[in-house]
């Protein structure tokens, strides 16, 4: 089979590899559509890498045992190596599985761990089944293009009366702006980027703040009658945006962080959370159980499409990964066998 790999410093290419068996329940998918996430920050940082990618969305191919899903299935493919046994996993919070499996220990192998690929393997309880009337494209953006933001609206209960601030409007920030326009929210963003501000627009968003604004607190509080945000998203990773969140959210209100992040950010427990009575949470993924919510979103959304700026074919990898790193689009999709 063919997949895609970052070889260098802004470099990429397709090479051939052999193809993954399937074992026990773990399935054989035939991938058609790979979202891309963040790939770029290797291929900028020329950090060569021959497994690349967590989200994929194609067809069964293979199975090795009876299970819940048959070849021939369209399946959204989960990201992830979980156990499927442990407390969370069982709970449906599989992200955050306790005992994530070694997949070159099981399967002798890591072909077929990559979603960068025509093919790879996964255990049969983490393909979530695609509608018959909804393409492979959009089924991807169950994935990291609404999951994140879906989890963390749905933990804080993001409904119609609440105004939202999203800081971030990249892929993930975007999908969050169709999650809370779906759910009724007033939006407010905070994005730098020319592109990113417009289709965030284009997608529901009342305004859209520049960071790079020195007043750009002032702006959200005067849109607030002084109040500040019901509650608050970082989709950016920034701990200057982080921060941003917590000063901008309303006394009583909630912030969220789905933005990767390692860095320090500033809290002061008193004044930011105890005084205020903020709650501050860290969200990846969602939980199983609110897949076929997503799946609504996907399919009544009368924007989700503007959610997917370009496809590639994957031989145009380099290309792909390129214009990923320009941040001059919202979710970029490859398809392996175009
Ligand atoms: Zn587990
Ligand atoms: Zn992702």
């Amino acid at each position: 089979m063919e997949k895609a790999v970052i070889t260098g410093l802004r470099h990429a290419g397709i090479v051939k590899v052999p193809m993954p068996e399937p074992k026990e329940n773990w399935v054989l998918v035939k991938v058609h559509a790979v979202p891309m996430c963040t790939e770029y920050k290797a291929f900028v940082a020329g950090r060569a890498g021959a497994y690349l990618g967590h989200e994929a969305v194609g067809e069964v191919a293979a199975i090795a045992q009876p299970g819940p899903v048959k070849v021939g299935d369209r399946v959204v493919v989960q990201p992830q190596y979980p156990c499927g046994v442990c407390d969370l996993c069982v709970a449906g919070d599989y992200i955050h599985c306790r005992h994530v499996m070694d997949f070159e220990a099981f399967t002798g192998s890591r072909e077929g761990s990559a979603t960068y690929a025509q093919y790879l393997l996964k255990p049969d309880w983490l393909l979530s089944p695609i509608p018959d009337d909804l393409s492979y494209d959009l089924a991807g953006l169950a994935l990291c293009g609404l999951g994140p933001s879906f989890g963390a609206f749905d933990a804080m209960g993001v409904d119609t009366f609440d105004t939202v601030l999203v800081t971030g409007a990249g892929a993930v920030g975007l999908g969050a702006v169709i999650n809370a326009a779906y759910r009724g929210a007033r939006i407010i963003v905070v994005e730098s980027i020319r592109y990113r501000a417009e289709r965030a627009m284009a997608l529901g968003a009342e305004v859209v703040i520049d960071p790079g604004d020195p007043d750009a607190l002032e702006q959200l509080m005067a849109l607030t009658g002084g109040v500040g945000a019901d509650k608050a998203l970082d989709c950016s990773g920034v701990p200057a945006a982080q921060r941003f969140c917590i000063d901008a959210t309303r006394r009583k209100g909630q912030v969220a962080f789905i933005g990767e992040c390692s860095d320090p950010v500033e809290l002061r427990v008193s004044p930011d959370m105890i005084r205020k009575g903020l709650t501050i949470r860290g969200s990846w993924h969602y939980n199983l159980s609110l897949y076929p919510q997503i799946i609504q979103v996907i399919q009544r959304s009368p924007v989700i499409g503007q959610l997917i700026s370009h496809t590639f074919p994957m031989r145009e990898v380099q290309q792909a990964l390129a214009l990923s790193a320009s941040h001059q689009c919202a979710k970029i999709i490859l398809h392996p066998w175009a």
